[in-house]
């Protein structure tokens, strides 16, 4: 059997890596080790970048109404109200809802699932990778192009692979469960306890509560031992309430650990999301990271594949998405030791709860949080957007008076010349990138901008050092009638 990729892993960066990929014409095929989709969720929310993520694929409407939440670092509040961007994250959403409209919509595009079967080893030979895979039927082997882990935390691919995982390991442990029949009041994570400990109480879907218990001291715990009356007893030293007699529907606990895969590609093996960082929860943003790279690596093992991909553009996967990965794991040690240490980290408190009250900083802060911060090399220039994501929200003029938004252009994941200049010559890489004509520029001072399939600007003008022709073959490959030219 052989395919173009193969994914190990259908949680959420698994489904969305091998949506993406699909969208790039790339034959792809799931192995998820589960017999049946997970009921159980551990994130309930998502960044907006993550959420401009599936907005820019249509898929935010699936998920229904969604809620939004405002922003914090370890309790520290950021006024969210001061920006003009919408920074604030979707909460409500439980995971496994991510995870079954990822699935639906890989069914959609003819994404293979094939569930009950683990991954268990694999070779990489000069062309490809040969898959070792355990299913029903037996021991099978798939021979693929590339191989993608998406297999969570404990990565059996990143393990095989060799790839080092260093960071910090666990010091405390934190106990979780969904609960029915409990009337606690919610309980937010900006709510302090005194002397280093923490509960959370929120409320998911249909009567659910996701409690949170961190006691000062509790130590990482394995989770098959842990039992719902040791949770519900640590509540009641926190709070006085008793939770025993809710109705517990899973049961969990997490650490505080965090690691960062050392590369995020090795040969013709890439990493994505837990299996390539793993932080506590704290900031509630691995599953949001994960989809962003996701976003990221798809168009361009896309090109790869599709034979236009120019030198450095797989490489560029791990320039870009690494520092975001150890962003992240040093973001969430920060939120952690902001929360959890006791009265003694009140000063830094109270020192950070006055800087944030300035914009530039609460906007750095706000950035990293919600991802709307990223900015990646696209060489130099001095326009504010270069780098930055296209705000999925923009409006075109076109000339016959329709109005698209940006993100309902980004669908079909190719790139996107956007011009203002009628009478600007076609370019030849119509394969690849669609071109749009605005009547007037979509933001000030953007005449016009080239934008990758992923959402972030590659080019304006003005406000880039090269031209036009320069970031479209760095990005998008030589042009087909240029490589046919050469070739004949
Ligand atoms: C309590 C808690 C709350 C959280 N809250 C949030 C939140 O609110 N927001 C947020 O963004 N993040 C949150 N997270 C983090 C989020 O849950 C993870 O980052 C996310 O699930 C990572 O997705 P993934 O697809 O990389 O890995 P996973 O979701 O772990 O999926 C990996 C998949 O690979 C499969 N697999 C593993 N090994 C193999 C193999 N060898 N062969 C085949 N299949 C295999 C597994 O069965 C699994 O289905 C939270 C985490 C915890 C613990």
């Amino acid at each position: 059997m052989a395919t173009d990729v193969v994914v190990v892993g259908a949680g959420p960066v698994g489904l969305m890596t091998a949506c993406e990929l699909r969208l790039g014409g790339v034959d792809v095929v799931v192995y998820e080790k589960l017999p049946a989709p997970p009921r159980e969720s551990r994130g309930a929310s998502f960044t907006r970048r993550t959420a401009e993520c599936f907005d820019q694929r249509g898929l935010l409407a699936r998920l229904g109404d969604v809620e939004s939440a405002d922003s914090h670092l370890g309790g520290v509040r950021i006024d969210l109200g001061m920006f003009d961007e919408d920074h604030s994250s979707v909460r409500g959403v439980s995971q496994y809802r991510t995870e079954r409209m990822l699935e639906g919509w890989a069914a959609e595009l003819g994404v293979p699932v094939r569930r009950g079967h683990e991954v268990t080893g694999f070779r990489e030979t000069p062309d490809g990778v040969t898959v070792t895979v355990d299913g029903p039927e037996g021991r099978g082997e798939h021979t693929a192009g590339y191989l993608v882990a998406c297999d969570g935390g404990r990565s059996t691919v990143r393990k095989l692979a060799g790839v080092a995982f260093p960071g910090t390991p666990s010091t405390r442990g934190f106990y979780t469960a969904d609960v029915t029949g409990i009337e606690t009041r919610r309980r937010r994570i900006v709510e302090n306890l005194p002397g280093g400990s923490m509960v959370l109480a929120m409320d998911l879907e249909n009567g659910v509560t996701r409690v949170v218990v961190h006691e000062r001291g509790m130590a990482p715990r394995d989770r098959d031992s842990l039992t719902y009356t040791e949770l519900a007893d640590a509540w009641q030293r926190l709070t006085g309430e008793s939770i025993h007699h809710g109705r517990c529907r899973w049961l969990s606990c997490f650490t505080d650990a965090s690691r960062v895969a050392g590369e995020y590609r090795r040969g013709r093996v890439f990493l994505a999301g837990d299996a390539a960082h793993v932080q506590p929860p704290a900031m509630a943003q691995g599953l949001s990271v994960g989809v962003q790279d996701a976003v990221n690596l798809g168009w361009k093992l896309a090109a790869a594949i599709n034979g236009w991909a120019p030198d450095g553009l797989l490489d560029t996967y791990q320039a870009e998405r690494r520092p975001i990965g150890r962003q992240l794991a040093r973001n969430a040690a920060a939120a952690i030791e902001l929360r959890l240490t006791g009265e003694e980290m009140d000063p830094v408190r109270e020192v950070l709860g006055e800087l944030v009250t300035y914009k530039d900083a609460a906007g750095h802060l706000a950035g990293m949080l919600s991802g709307l911060g990223i900015r990646y090399d696209m060489g130099s220039g001095d326009h504010p957007l270069l780098g930055k994501r296209i705000p999925p929200d923009l409006r075109l003029t076109l000339t016959d008076g329709t109005r698209p938004r940006i993100a309902d252009l980004l669908h079909t994941a190719r790139g996107l010349h956007i011009t203002t200049d009628e009478t600007a010559p076609p370019h030849p890489w119509t394969d690849r990138i669609d071109t749009i004509t605005a009547t007037e520029p979509p933001a000030p001072g953007l005449d016009a901008a080239l934008i990758r399939p992923d959402g972030y600007i590659a080019w304006t003008h003005p406000g880039t050092d090269h031209d036009l022709t320069h970031a479209l073959t760095h990005w998008f490959g030589t042009a087909r009638s240029v490589a046919a030219a050469h070739q004949a």
